[in-house]
Order: C-alpha cells, then sequence, then structure tokens
C-alpha cells in the first residue's frame, strides 16, 4: 500500500486503543475494571443540554465562523478574565474540536521543518506525534530525579537555536503533580527573552486537590496579550466531564490566532454549532458541576493512594489534582506494555503504560470513575503481582486462582 512513511510512523493513540479493548471485553460480558479513562463518570451539566437542545429545535444547523460562535467566545473571554486575570479580545480567541486539536493547530501554525519542541516528561501521549505529524522534533527533557518536575536548568540545556516551542502541561497528565509556581514563572519568563512559544496546557487547571491552586501563567509576563509568547490551551473534556462534545480552544496573540483560523478553515471549518451551544450553556450556567467533579476527584484520589499504599514495593508520589497517578511498578515489572498487557489478560485491569509518557515501568490508573472501581480495580492489580495477596479473588462470578508466583 502506497501511503506517506511519516503517517505510517504516526502512533495508535494508546488510550483510545485501551478504550477500546475495554469496551469490546465488556461487550463479551467480561468484568472490565477501567483504570485506564480520562474522563468521569458524570453525566453533562444540564444548562449544556438544554442549550445544545434548544440550537437544535430551532433546526438552524449551519456553519459558524471557523474562530468559533461569539456566544462561546464570549464566555471563553468571561473565563479568561476570571481564571487568568486577564482580558482578551474576541481575536485572542480560536475554537476547536477539542484541546487537542488545539495543540495541533498551534503547532501546525507556529512550526517549521525540523524545528523542535521540548516537551517536559512525564508528558501526555499525544505530544510527540502531534510535533511529528507537524515535521517538527520532539524533544524529551525529564526529570534528573527520576520524579515528575523537570528543573529549569536541564530545561534550558535542552534549548538551542532550533527550539521554537515548549509544551507545558500543569496539573499533569499522568502524574497529577502541579508544578511549582516558580517554574512556570522561569519558563515564562524564559520563553519570552528567548522568544519561543510556550504552550501551556491547562485542561486540568481548575481540578486540583488540597486547597491548591493553579496559577494563571499570565501572571508572569508584563507583556500584553498581542505580544506575549504564553499561549494558554483550555476546554470544556476535562472541566465538566464533557469529552465527547470535543470543544477545546486557544487564547494567543491575534496574528498567530488569525493563522490557526486559516488551518482550521481549511480543514473542519468550524465545530459544530450544536456542541458550541452545549459549551456556552455549560460555561454561562451553574458552575457548581465542576466544584462537585473536583471533590469527587479528590476523595477518590484518597481512596487510590490509601489502596496503593498497602501495595509491597508500589511507590506513588501523590498527585496534586487531575484525574491520574502515576505509580512506580519497577518493582514489578521494568516493562510497562507487558505489565499492562498482562494485568488486562489476567485481571481484567485496564491500566496506560508509563513507557507511552515517557515512564517506562510506571503505570498511568485513573481514579475517575467509581470508588468501587478503585479499590477492585488494585485489588486485583494486588492479586496478579503481589506473593503476599490471597491466591484466590472473584472476577465478576468467576474464581480466579493465581498460579505464577
Ligand atoms: N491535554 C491533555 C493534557 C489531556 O490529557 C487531554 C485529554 N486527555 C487533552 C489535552 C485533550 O482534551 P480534549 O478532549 O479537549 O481534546
Amino acid at each position: 500500500m502506497s501511503v506517506s512513511p511519516l503517517a505510517r510512523s504516526i502512533a495508535e493513540s494508546p488510550t483510545l486503543r485501551l478504550n477500546e479493548q475495554a469496551r469490546l471485553l465488556r461487550e463479551k460480558g467480561e468484568a472490565v475494571v477501567h483504570l485506564g479513562a480520562g474522563e468521569p463518570k458524570n453525566k453533562a451539566p444540564i444548562a449544556a443540554i438544554l442549550s445544545a437542545a434548544s440550537k437544535l429545535n430551532t433546526g438552524d444547523v449551519k456553519y459558524t465562523p471557523a474562530d468559533g460562535t461569539p456566544g462561546l467566545k464570549k464566555q471563553i473571554i468571561r473565563y479568561t478574565e476570571e481564571n487568568y486575570d486577564r482580558v482578551v479580545a474576541p481575536e485572542n480567541v480560536i475554537v476547536s474540536a477539542g484541546a487537542k486539536q488545539s495543540v495541533f493547530n498551534i503547532l501546525y501554525s507556529v512550526l517549521n521543518p525540523q524545528d523542535e519542541v521540548v516537551i517536559l516528561a512525564p508528558y501526555w501521549v499525544s505530544y510527540p506525534e502531534m510535533v511529528r505529524m507537524c515535521y517538527g522534533v520532539p524533544v524529551i527533557v525529564k526529570a534528573e530525579d527520576g520524579g515528575f518536575v523537570p528543573r529549569m536548568e536541564d530545561i534550558e540545556k535542552n534549548v538551542g537555536s532550533q527550539t521554537r516551542v515548549i509544551i507545558c502541561n500543569s496539573p499533569n497528565n499522568p502524574s497529577g503533580v502541579l508544578y511549582p509556581e516558580s517554574l512556570i514563572a522561569a519558563l515564562v519568563d524564559f520563553c519570552e527573552r528567548k522568544g519561543i512559544w510556550l504552550i501551556m496546557d491547562d485542561i486540568y487547571h481548575k481540578l486540583l486537590f488540597d486547597g491548591k491552586k493553579s496559577p494563571s501563567c499570565y501572571k508572569y509576563t508584563n507583556r500584553d496579550t498581542e505580544t506575549t509568547k504564553v499561549i494558554a490551551v483550555n476546554g470544556v473534556s476535562k472541566l465538566y466531564g464533557m469529552t465527547g462534545f470535543r470543544i477545546g480552544w486557544a487564547v494567543a496573540p491575534r496574528p498567530l490566532v488569525q493563522i490557526m483560523t486559516n488551518v482550521q478553515g481549511q480543514i473542519t471549518t468550524t465545530v459544530s454549532v450544536l456542541l458550541q451551544a452545549a459549551a456556552e450553556g455549560a460555561m454561562s450556567g451553574l458552575q457548581s458541576a465542576i466544584e462537585s467533579l473536583r471533590m469527587t476527584l479528590e476523595n477518590n484520589r484518597n481512596v487510590m493512594l490509601l489502596e496503593l499504599a498497602s501495595f509491597n514495593g508500589v511507590k506513588t508520589i501523590k498527585p496534586d489534582g487531575t484525574y491520574y497517578c502515576l505509580p512506580d511498578f519497577r518493582a514489578y515489572s521494568q516493562k510497562s506494555v507487558e505489565l499492562s498487557d498482562f494485568l488486562l489478560k489476567k485481571a481484567l485491569v485496564v491500566t496506560v503504560p508509563g513507557r507511552e509518557f515517557g515512564m517506562e515501568g510506571y503505570l498511568r490508573l485513573s481514579y475517575a470513575g467509581s470508588i468501587k472501581e478503585i479499590q477492585e480495580g488494585i485489588a486485583r492489580i494486588k492479586w496478579a503481582l503481589d506473593p503476599s495477596a490471597p491466591n484466590e479473588i472473584y472476577v465478576g462470578d468467576r474464581k480466579l486462582v493465581r498460579d505464577w508466583l
């Protein structure tokens, strides 16, 4: 088959692949526990549903401007003012089909072939692949101490004349860690001095625990919105658990937004007006859904940490937010893909291998599901790996006996 070698080399999204595997196993009646999910169980906020439904009822479902409907952009402007303390113009905002498309649009709009993009590890699986799709070169920076927060000096060491962008995601998928304010401040200052774009993927920035707050990236720049190198990316997927609505956005200097709008206009034209109406509804309606999701996640995180604490040899850095934690399973296996496959096959638990996030030997576990799933999932993983755990377990109505330890 004649296809582009670059396209052929782009990896399948491991999280989407695992979702599909879990779905197929469930369809076969298997009692799968999904600790891989990047979405919570909540229903969309009622204001989102009503807003989309009332737009649908008009029958007037047409194209919208390529950069988003004025109504949704108004909400994004208000959100930016409230959460980032920055007043931006409609020309600074572009709505896309998820934050995923926002990040891709930015990269496509700023990269020349062979330009380098610095990505801080652990990182979200899609960044390196998106960079490569834009003919760029991902440069991964790991924390020197093996932890989850790279040092500024290590970041600087990896920046050269070809570096065009640094991508920062805090609180972080997959580790759940919130980067210290000092790192964000240093990143903003460094990027602006060097003329490097700084993509702040803030998709989890309100889902923080223990009273922590994510600082606004604009706090550290003296520049105005047209000259800053900071680009803020956000969306409704994680904030309201509205993953299927596919609405994200970027806030950036006008000339860049204009280019991104042209690019998007040639590819998708726009996001469906119905989904934009839903996002507008969610953002203008009662905001209690966010706090209730955040509280559920914090409670789930606590249960997850408690369960993992009783696991011999597994070390977990406490997540500050998000839906995830990233425990170190190297005491059991150095190969996270094999370990994850093993757990799915033997214990019917979905986990995401750390290798996909640049952290080999770790597994990303999601606590976005129910408490029951967390407890059941960790009990099964313990049963499968820990010789001190009882060697019999019930999975659904089947009794499984461990015969490999
Ligand atoms: N950035 C990060 C760090 C994410 O984890 C995700 C979703 N998993 C996205 C962006 C994409 O979100 P969306 O659904 O808005 O495309």
